[in-house]
């Protein structure tokens, strides 16, 4: 149980080695559908930096988003860090994210093949029309 915990932990701590390294980057968005930018903020007063991610939307369109104003970027990491670490330690989370995805899946294999059942009635229909009925 430990080592599903103690390897993301390892993994983290390299890849923020350096500067500061954005974990989420890419990788996350808002609740309104927009990608999470990320902001870096040097406070004049006393020197902390501020890291945070906060919705892009108002970089893209000039309108406000009705969700959070931004997220901490530690305590926003460490929250994505907690999830996936809970996925590894409870494999029955997994097996059901696994069997969502191949319900979604069949799901949409079935609506393929429907619309193309559905468009071999019409051309048999068409076909019967010119040959069948003139
Ligand atoms: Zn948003």
């Amino acid at each position: 149980m430990d080592t599903a915990r103690e390897r993301v932990q390892a993994n983290v701590a390299r890849s923020s080695a350096g500067d500061r390294s954005w974990e989420l980057y890419g990788n996350s968005f808002c609740p309104c559908g927009w990608r999470l930018a990320t902001y870096t903020n040097r406070r004049r007063k006393n020197g902390a930096t501020w890291y945070v991610y906060a919705c892009s939307r108002r970089r893209h369109d000039k309108t406000d988003c009705s969700h959070a104003r931004y997220y901490r970027a530690a305590d926003l990491e460490e929250r994505v860090r907690r999830f996936v670490v809970s996925l590894v330690e409870e494999p029955g989370v997994i097996g059901e994210q696994i069997r969502l995805h191949a319900d979604r899946q069949a799901e949409g294999q079935i609506r393929t093949l429907l619309k193309h059942e559905g468009s071999l009635k019409e051309r048999r229909e068409r076909y019967l029309e010119q040959y069948a009925g003139g």
